[in-house]
């Protein structure tokens, strides 16, 4: 098989290559030579590009202003020979740094196996049947189908193609889609012209076609430059790139402030090396430096939880920005809808007949004013459920009493309707020979068949799709007996309304007797078409639907449906599920009217439209600008190719993930897992609940930061002993990290949070009264240790107690600031006290450390501390109950002047 590996496959005949690969146009491959093949070739798998190395990952843990400090701190106590601070500053760098490296390679892994969820699958003929198969299990010599919205899932040269266009933009940097067409081209022709080929990975944007496969895994093109996409951007969101940018500015304003508070000790005649031992303190203590993996922290465990729910998120911004949507555009069919789809009546010679039974079980009568009919005497509502089944991609089968269907629901109903007549498709197929299929799309919004006819001298012509659609195309209609008569629009029209009021999915069927010919066109069926009569279907709303929606609501949210279906049914549909608002203006467009107004006027109206139908997809994008331009910030579902620039666009691009296209998902921020718009609302809470969690943890980390910078810096300026040293300092700061702050990214989310309005993405992180907090914390940090660390000495203790005071008061008053912290502006009773029981573990395990770092005779030598007593505990817990306290108060007051 070695021959099959470097063909230039452009160049060679059809035959030729059929022959090389041993393969067959219409059968495939057999089950055997598959399985022989994967052996030899492999997955259709490209290898993982190795990321950073562990070790590269661990080392660049030290690449950090901060660190190179304490680098050249542990260096300069070592050459003072003060072994102790020199290993424990040396000790904190490691610890730091694995730390960091667990954390890291952790949010990389989460971020990573989110990238591997989202498998590729393909169309095969193997042993002469159709299939979906995971795109990994190709093989060279795999027939494989292409159909809009698909990603070509190997390396394949084209034998069949239809108006087929593929954009390679991941291959060539090309981003206009090329026109794709069986052929055989020159032997030098260029990667880029092969137009008969259809590399991996790329995409199909229109048309249909059959490819064999010649190359899979590494050695596809794609396979050859595989690069896989930078990390720092899989890891980076608006907010923490303003954080870390903040970070980088506070840096270098902390490290000039060290400089000057050496420089100034210096002057004054203080020994060099205390003073630079200082102002290593000054910034240790005051830069952040466990902010942006803390970010990071934060939103790999959103990610998590999203994906709990249902949500795969692709581009990690989206997190951040659920938070703050102010409008779901959502597709109404699959998404809204249950999109079990039942033909519940059906209007054919004048006759209105209703079907029995539910789901895609096939058992169920059809009556005629409340008489069972007999088919036989009814030749047109025969008529019209033959072309449901003739003008049909879908597949109904049984197995173990299920009955289930594949491809579209709507077209699966169809299967069941007639089924329950008794025409089942295959003996209906076999009779007739097929010729050619227009597939439906929703701007055309009809699918047309062409089969041989059975008089041998004509062709006959199915075409099924919306009333409008079908309407404007038919001079004539059946009658009752069968004869074709002018066609009455109006009686048609007041049936279709009476159906719509329902709530029913209406769907019009027609035909037209051609010339013989091999294939059909648009312009073919443009007039000149016999009308044969209705289906409509139910399609019931999703129950969760109808919560969520009220949820949305609830949380300042508003929803708007979009849909292809006739405006009568889509209200019919929206007032069931709660899609409504009380007002004088009207909440419903459809899409001629919104092609009619300008853009001006189209944001005008967007803002009270709740209700699109008969939308096109790509008027999506013109929706999503409009009401983008009004301030909104929009999630708007899509499945199609023709949906990818709305969901581009939209600041929240959700896809579907059982009926949506490749390219609809590559184009989207968020894929469905169940296609269920309960989803998005589960996942608008989460990412709320995230960006919350991000919030509490700087607003906790920060007070330390500022107390622990003043500490040092008024100690300095008014010349007096240091009230915690550059070791106790670097403790603090690392214990309380890990152990306290990282605890607040497991904080559940708040109740009432989808009860709040959305967050406005132009708000600063930080509002004022955070600030003014966190500002208030730090100074209280100090006026405590400071007053603390003077009174224990005033009280007769040594100055080692005084030190061990002050550290136990920053610690302690964190712990008990981080129960501030579980809320923003309530109080943590508010939360139930137990509910994030990995917090309090924390704190447990902190207050273990404490009391070592106080009574250990081998931590009181490391960390110059000493045993205090039970007075100094009580002025330890006593100033961190006032801080607890002093937020409190400050929360409930600013509650009462909002009210
Ligand atoms: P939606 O998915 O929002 O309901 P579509 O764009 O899929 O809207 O469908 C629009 C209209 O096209 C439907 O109301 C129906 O009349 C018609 N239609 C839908 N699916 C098919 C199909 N497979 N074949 C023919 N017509 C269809
Ligand atoms: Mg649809």
């Amino acid at each position: 098989m070695q021959k099959i590996l470097e063909k230039h496959w452009h160049h060679l005949p059809e035959e030729e290559i059929l022959e090389i690969l041993e393969s067959d146009v219409r059968k495939g491959l057999d089950t055997f030579e598959l399985e022989e093949r994967q052996r030899f070739f492999g997955a259709n798998r490209l290898t993982e590009k190795k990321g950073k190395s562990p070790l590269l990952l661990f080392l660049l843990q030290f690449h950090q202003p901060l660190i190179y400090i304490l680098l050249v701190a542990t260096l300069v106590t070592a050459l003072l020979h003060e072994w102790v601070d020199s290993a424990v500053i040396f000790s904190v760098v490691l610890v730091n740094a694995v730390i960091g490296y667990i954390q890291e390679s952790r949010a990389l892994k989460a971020i990573q196996a989110l990238v591997q969820m989202s498998s590729v699958e393909a169309t095969v003929i193997r042993s002469g049947e159709k299939k979906r198969v995971d795109a990994a299990e190709l093989v060279p010599g795999d027939i494989v189908k292409l159909h809009s919205g698909d990603k070509v899932p190997a390396d394949l040269r084209l034998l069949q193609s239809k108006t087929l266009q593929i954009n390679e933009s991941a291959l060539t940097g090309e981003s206009v889609p090329v026109e794709k067409e069986a052929s055989v081209l020159e032997h030098d022709t260029m990667l880029a012209d092969r137009h008969n080929m259809a590399y991996s990975t790329s995409l199909v944007t229109y048309g249909s076609g059959i490819g064999i496969v010649v190359s899979t895994g590494d050695s596809t093109e794609i396979g050859r430059i595989n690069e896989l996409i930078a990390e720092a951007d899989i890891l980076a969101t608006p907010l923490t790139k303003k954080i870390n940018h903040f970070s980088k500015i506070l840096l270098w304003v902390i490290l000039l402030l060290a400089g000057m508070t050496f420089l100034v000790g210096f002057l004054r005649g203080e020994p060099a090396v205390e003073m630079f031992m200082a102002s290593v303190a000054l910034a240790v203590g005051a830069i952040p430096e466990g902010l942006p993996a803390a970010m990071t922290i934060t939103l790999a465990i959103g990610v998590g939880r999203l994906a709990k729910r249902n949500s795969i998120v692709r581009k990690l911004p989206a997190v951040e920005t659920l938070g703050s949507t102010t409008v779901i555009c959502s597709d109404k069919t699959g998404t809204l809808t249950q999109n079990e789809m039942t033909v519940k009546e059906i209007f054919a010679g004048g006759r209105l007949y209703s079907v029995a039974g539910v789901g895609y079980l096939p058992e169920g009568d059809i009556f005629y004013q409340e008489r069972q009919v007999d088919i036989e005497r009814e030749n047109v509502l025969a008529e019209c459920l033959k072309a449901g089944v003739l003008c049909n991609d879908a597949r109904l089968s049984e197995s173990e009493e299920q009955w289930t269907i594949e491809g579209d629901p709507t077209e699966g109903a169809l299967l069941v309707s007639a089924l329950k007549a008794g025409f089942g498709f295959k003996q209906m197929s076999e009779a007739l020979t097929h010729r050619d299929t227009i597939e439906f799309e929703s701007q055309y919004q009809y699918m047309a068949t062409l089969y041989e006819n059975s008089d041998d001298a004509t062709h006959i012509i199915y075409l099924k799709g919306s009333v409008e659609s079908i309407l404007a195309r038919c001079h004539s209609a059946l009658n009752e007996s069968g004869t074709a008569m002018p066609i009455d629009v109006d009686v048609i029209m007041y049936e279709v309304t009476q159906m719509a009021k329902r709530g029913l999915r209406v769907l019009a069927f027609a035909r037209k007797s051609v010339e013989k010919t091999a294939s059909i066109t648009h312009e073919n069926v443009a007039s000149q078409l016999e009308f044969l009569g209705l289906q409509a279907m139910m399609d019931p709303p999703r129950e969760e639907v109808i919560k969520a929606i009220a949820n949305c609501h609830n949380a300042g949210i508003q929803v708007q449906m979009i849909t292809g279906d006739h405006n009568v049914t889509a209200m019919a549909i929206a007032k069931q599920i709660g899609i409504e608002r009380r007002g004088e203006r009207k909440m419903i467009m459809n899409g001629k009217e919104i092609a009619a107004l300008s853009d001006a006027e189209l944001i005008d109206a967007v803002n009270h439209i709740m209700v699109y139908a008969r939308v096109a997809p790509d008027q999506k994008l013109r929706l999503v600008k409009a009401l983008q331009e009004k301030g909104h910030v929009v999630a708007m579902t899509g499945d199609g190719v023709n949906d990818a620039p709305a969901l581009h666009q939209a600041n929240i691009g959700v896809a579907m993930g059982i009926t949506g296209t490749e390219v609809a998902k590559e184009a989207a921020d968020m894929v469905l897992v169940d296609d269920n718009f309960s989803t998005i609302e589960a996942a608008v809470e989460e990412g709320r609940g995230v960006f919350d969690n991000l919030i509490k943890f700087i607003t906790w980390t920060l007070p330390t930061n500022v107390g622990e910078g003043l500490v040092i810096l008024v100690a300095i300026f008014m010349g007096a002993v240091l009230p915690i040293l550059p070791v106790q300092i670097l403790w603090i700061n690392m214990t309380t990290a890990v152990l306290l702050g990282l605890m607040l990214a497991f904080e559940p989310k708040e109740p009432g949070i989808m009860s709040r309005r959305p967050r406005d993405p132009k708000m600063p992180i930080l509002t004022r009264q955070l600030i003014l907090r966190i500002l208030v914390v730090g100074v209280l940090l100090l006026i405590g240790s400071f007053g603390a660390f003077t009174w224990v000495q005033y009280e007769g203790g040594t100055i080692e107690q005084a030190r061990t005071v002050a550290v136990n008061i920053f610690v302690f008053g964190e712990m008990f600031y981080l129960f501030n912290c579980r809320s923003l502006t309530h109080s943590m009773f508010h939360l139930g006290l137990l509910s994030n029981w990995l917090l309090l573990l924390g704190v447990a395990g902190m207050s273990l450390l404490q009391l070592l770092m106080t009574y250990a005779p081998f931590m009181n030598m490391v960390f110059y501390t000493a045993p205090i007593g039970m007075k100094e505990w009580g002025v330890i817990l006593g100033i961190s109950l006032v801080i607890y306290l002093v937020v409190e108060v400050e929360k409930m007051v600013y509650l009462y002047l909002k009210r």
